[in-house]
């Protein structure tokens, strides 16, 4: 799944390709992708696409006072093509065609179709549900109060960090790079944080804004449908800790993996897969 360095990269090549582009039409073959009617996207027919940004992980396309919040699940892509997708194309979720040829294209990948679209008053993306509820943006990182306001509760690490109401912009993927950069257990608790270990878990996220620099020094300006992620732990179990050499384990929390150096982060301790259900696959 696109997470925040993996988004900001697509908005950033995404606006800086399309910015100025005009509307010819808008195509919504996703069933249900929609999650709003009126505006109808007949009304994007001739306007200009005047930026692409990201909120948490999401895009938002906008076209002046419209715009387009979208959210990609996990198989979402968001990029632009040189011609226009063929009808057959079972991706295809929404099509927006733009004057000059090209096609911004909203795919899914998969037999699942949960990536959705809500058309909005620009200036009403802030109070929408999908994004008035999200916490604050982990990157650039919140200031300390804000940080350890979002992160102090009784829950294990690794799903705090990943609930975007809590903290906005983590996934299965950075969260591992994340506890690994602070060496902090995935099972440790949020409240149980020492005010040393609070501060080094918001240091440690600028593993999110390194990914950015390291994706804008190797992606052109045709983005990949699946990024290469340079991380050092997150599906790297049976591989050396990058700091110390221990082997990197890997253990399952609900129905997500998760990686970790022992020696690094949870005191020597290999942890038990909590995951029953593993067991019987
Ligand atoms: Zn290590």
């Amino acid at each position: 799944m696109p997470e925040l360095p993996e988004v900001e990269i697509t908005v950033r090549r995404l606006d800086a390709a399309l910015k100025g582009a005009r509307v010819e039409s808008v195509l919504a073959p996703g069933m249900n992708v929609m999650k709003t009617f009126e505006p109808s996207l007949e009304e994007l027919v001739g306007r200009e696409i005047t930026a692409i940004r990201r909120v948490g992980k999401m895009p938002v396309v906008e076209f002046g006072d419209l715009a387009l919040l979208i959210h990609l699940m996990s198989a979402g892509r968001l990029r632009v093509f040189g011609k226009r997708a063929s009808p057959k194309d079972r991706a295809s979720r929404v099509l927006v065609r733009l004057e000059d040829g090209r096609e911004l294209r909203l795919r899914e990948f998969g037999t699942r179709q949960r990536a959705w679209a809500k058309l909005l008053a620009t200036d009403a993306v802030d109070a929408d549900e999908a994004v008035a509820t999200l916490g604050p943006e982990a990157w650039p990182p919140p200031p300390p109060e804000a940080f350890a306001a979002a992160i102090d509760q009784s829950r294990h690490l690794h799903p705090l960090l990943r609930h975007q109401r809590d903290i906005a912009g983590i996934g299965r993927s950075w969260v591992d790079e994340i506890l690994w950069e602070a060496r902090l257990s995935p099972f440790k608790q949020g409240s149980e944080l020492s005010e040393e270990e609070m501060e080094r878990l918001r240091a440690a996220l600028h593993v999110l804004g390194d990914a950015i620099d390291h994706y804008e020094e190797t992606v052109g300006e045709e983005l990949p449908d699946k990024l290469p992620m340079p991380l050092k732990v997150h599906k790297r179990e049976g591989e050396p800790c990058p700091r110390c050499g221990t082997t990197i384990e890997a253990v399952y929390f609900a129905e997500h993996q998760t990686n970790y150096c022992p020696h690094c982060q949870t005191g020597g301790r290999v942890l038990k897969d909590r995951r029953l259900s593993r067991l019987l696959k």
